[in-house]
């Protein structure tokens, strides 16, 4: 007689449960987030809360252009982009809703996250961060010759630069933070500098410019760690050629250190789920989400708490690299001053 009694409950149960993970509204996710391997970081959340996730993804500028025409009426809920200044762009133009929550305050580094507002929530934080780091061809630079982001644009290294478009957000965010470092007119120096030592007009993505290295084409290039780790880790015969072929810079180990970019997210300014959005970014900030992106997209997890076993970024490294500390909030300020120097110099 119990027997069945106890099946009888738990048939309850299990109904109940299903009742209620198939409530939870799903929430909308508005990404720039152009990697594949992220499929399982979204399945993760599912599976954990039983919130679904719709995702549109484009690319950072698409996604606030959108934001901003949706208005009141955007169904979005979280917003996903990969670049500090665009973070901070969304922040002034108002499509983030600021956040207070302890957990994100405490697994992520105060410089990795917007400044708190005067209610002392948090309009952006970042989940993930990348090195902008410097290839060059072994066999004709050395080393020494490039081991600064100042390098790039000195005369020695004319005609020998190979660089993508001055205005992509991974440009932008560098040079924002060089002028934070130089001074405005150093930096304009530099990147005009940069423009009389390039080997090729600027083109294509951040592989691009390390496979140019690795053909000769260019002698130096700058790219996020990321790429360069996928190459390292990929079985492809080519891709280990290309790896080879290039040496790897951390710059500026004796002065300020290598500049650093995050991906991170916001909570939409009309989100109608707040509580599924806030439950969205405190996901990512977990050890299992924070393992991901250091082992699925190679990139360095903004939580103390996990520890990073990724080899390839282990080897390109050495373990570890000195990283700037410069808040970074800083490069979304530059942003102005970075684009009106770009264009006297002719940087396109
Ligand atoms: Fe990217």
């Amino acid at each position: 007689m119990k027997k069945p009694h106890h099946f009888a409950i738990g048939a309850i149960a299990l109904v109940c449960t299903n009742a209620a993970l198939a409530q939870a509204p799903a929430i909308n996710v508005y990404s720039a987030r152009h990697y594949a391997s992220d499929e399982a970081l979204y399945q993760g959340f599912t599976q954990s809360t039983g919130i679904k996730i719709n995702r549109v993804d484009m690319d950072d500028a698409g996604v606030l252009a959108r934001l901003k025409a949706e208005g009141a009426a955007s169904p979005a809920d979280v917003i996903l982009l990969v670049d500090a200044a665009r973070l901070w762009k969304g922040e002034i133009e108002g499509l983030f809703q600021p956040v207070k929550s302890k957990v994100l305050e405490a697994a992520i580094p105060a410089q990795l996250r917007a400044k708190a507002d005067a209610d002392g929530a948090t309009p952006w934080f970042g989940f993930s961060t990348r090195a902008r780091i410097i290839v060059y061809d072994k066999s004709k630079i050395k080393r020494e010759d490039v081991d600064t982001y100042e390098e790039l644009g000195d005369s020695k290294n004319r005609g020998k630069l190979c660089l993508r478009s001055g205005s992509h957000p991974y440009n932008l965010s560098l040079f924002g933070a060089m002028t934070e470092h130089l001074g405005a007119s150093d930096a304009q120096l530099w990147l005009k500098g940069m423009v009389d030592n390039m080997a090729r007009p600027p083109k294509g993505g951040d592989t691009d410019q390390i496979k140019a290295v690795a053909s000769s084409e260019c002698g130096v290039a700058v790219t996020n760690s990321y790429y360069l780790a996928r190459l390292m880790r990929s079985d492809k015969a080519e891709d280990k050629a290309v790896v080879d072929r290039v040496g790897v810079v951390f710059p500026n180990q004796s002065s300020w250190g290598t500049h650093i970019n995050i991906a991170g997210g916001a909570v939409a300014r009309n989100s109608k789920n707040l509580s599924g959005a806030v439950r969205f970014l405190e996901y990512l900030a977990s050890p299992s989400a924070q393992e991901h992106f250091a082992n699925g997209n190679n990139e360095w997890p903004v939580s103390k708490d996990v520890q990073l076993v990724n080899p390839a970024l282990q080897a390109m490294t050495g373990g570890k690299f000195k990283a700037e500390t410069t808040p970074i909030s800083v490069v979304g300020m530059n942003q102005v001053k970075v684009q009106q120097m770009l264009d006297r110099v002719g940087f396109r």
